[in-house]
């Protein structure tokens, strides 16, 4: 893409944006996900184990999507990363699994009212609260014996691990703010059945970015009702929860993913499986994103464009200038200018 088709692009986004014509969509595509927790990566300042979290910056916003396996690891690994907690504009937690939550203390210490989406569910970690209409009653028996004396509260509550969070539940697919959707789908594979999963769904110019934790509930479910959102489908990264799956469940997923629904680029991880990375990996060729731990993968026009397959995404000379010009207009945190200082200091270091 020449620069002038970028910029003609770039200026209708921005005038579109400024009428507001376009509700439904983020208002850029610019940003990157950066892995946070993973049990494979090639960056030595992370440390690997099992579990996922990702810092998504993308319209502006930044996002924390679950918290990994084991507390002081996240914070290692965030600290490597420099990611500032105390600035985020909210945190997602996909679902209970505790590969996902165990960081959630660290965040909340240093950020105790960020604003949390969680799944909501019937009874569990996350607190929920049900109608007193729910349980029998028996008006002859004596006050003593009955449940709050015979006078329950109208809304009885249940309780949280973390009573002073601000979670706000999910119950069904919700859009949270304009084009950033939260898909929220139950599971019924034997295991985790009735486990009720978020996902990400960000519905850029450039088509939808879909970040999932462990995809319990069907990555083929979850990316049906993100294409309700926007067919086009950018990327999807995070776990598909193949990782015990058979060749044959393998293979039907990895064509639904490319030629059902077309999905542009895969940067999968976590509970993925390696037998899917593999096949995944040969379906998708340069379209396919290495994202393992530590790995901060850009966001935007050029996304899954020039990189090698299987190694982090490189970007071709002119469309890195082109992109890092349009992505200094859309970068107000400045991370982009830093990813590409970064990676310039790490280029001459022969990496
Ligand atoms: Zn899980
Ligand atoms: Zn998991």
């Amino acid at each position: 893409m020449t620069r002038h088709v970028l910029f003609t692009a770039a200026a209708m986004m921005a005038s579109a944006t400024a009428i507001g014509t376009s509700p439904g969509y983020a208002q850029s595509s610019t940003g990157q996900i950066t892995v946070l927790y993973d049990a494979f990566g090639k960056d030595a300042a992370m440390k690997k184990d099992w579990g996922f979290s990702a810092l998504v910056e993308v319209a502006g916003k930044r996002i924390l999507f679950d918290t990994g396996n084991d507390r002081d690891i996240f914070v290692a690994n965030v600290k490597a990363k420099g990611v500032d907690l105390t600035n985020l504009d909210f945190v997602v937690l996909s679902h209970r699994h505790s590969d996902h939550m165990a960081g959630l203390s660290h965040v909340l210490s240093v950020n105790p009212k960020v604003k949390i989406y969680a799944p909501q569910e019937g009874f569990g970690i996350y607190g929920s609260s049900l109608p007193s209409s729910f349980y029998r009653k028996d008006s002859s028996l004596p006050p003593e014996m009955r449940y709050y004396d015979g006078r329950p509260p109208d809304i009885l509550k249940f309780g949280r691990a973390w009573q002073d969070a601000n979670i706000q539940l999910i119950d069904k697919t919700t859009e949270i703010a304009p084009g950033i959707t939260l898909i929220a789908l139950v599971s019924d594979s034997p295991g985790t059945r009735e486990l009720k999963e978020l996902s990400l769904a960000v519905n850029t110019p450039d088509g939808l970015v879909l970040v999932v934790g462990c995809s319990h509930p069907g990555i083929e479910k979850i990316v049906e009702a993100a294409a309700a959102i926007n067919p086009k489908i950018r990327l999807i990264a995070g776990g598909l929860h193949l990782v015990v799956a058979p060749d044959e469940a393998i293979a039907k997923i990895v064509t639904a993913l490319k030629d059902t629904f077309k999905v542009e680029n895969v940067a999968p991880g976590h509970c993925t499986g390696e037998p899917t990375f593999a096949a995944l990996k040969q379906a998708f060729g340069n379209r396919y994103i290495y994202a393992g731990v530590g790995t901060s993968l850009p966001l935007g026009p050029t996304t899954g464009a020039g990189e090698r397959r299987g190694e982090r995404p490189t970007l071709e000379r002119d469309d890195l200038i082109t992109y890092r010009k349009l992505a200094r207009h859309e970068d107000p945190f400045g991370v982009l200018q830093s990813r590409s200082s970064r990676s310039q200091f790490l280029r001459s270091e022969g990496d």
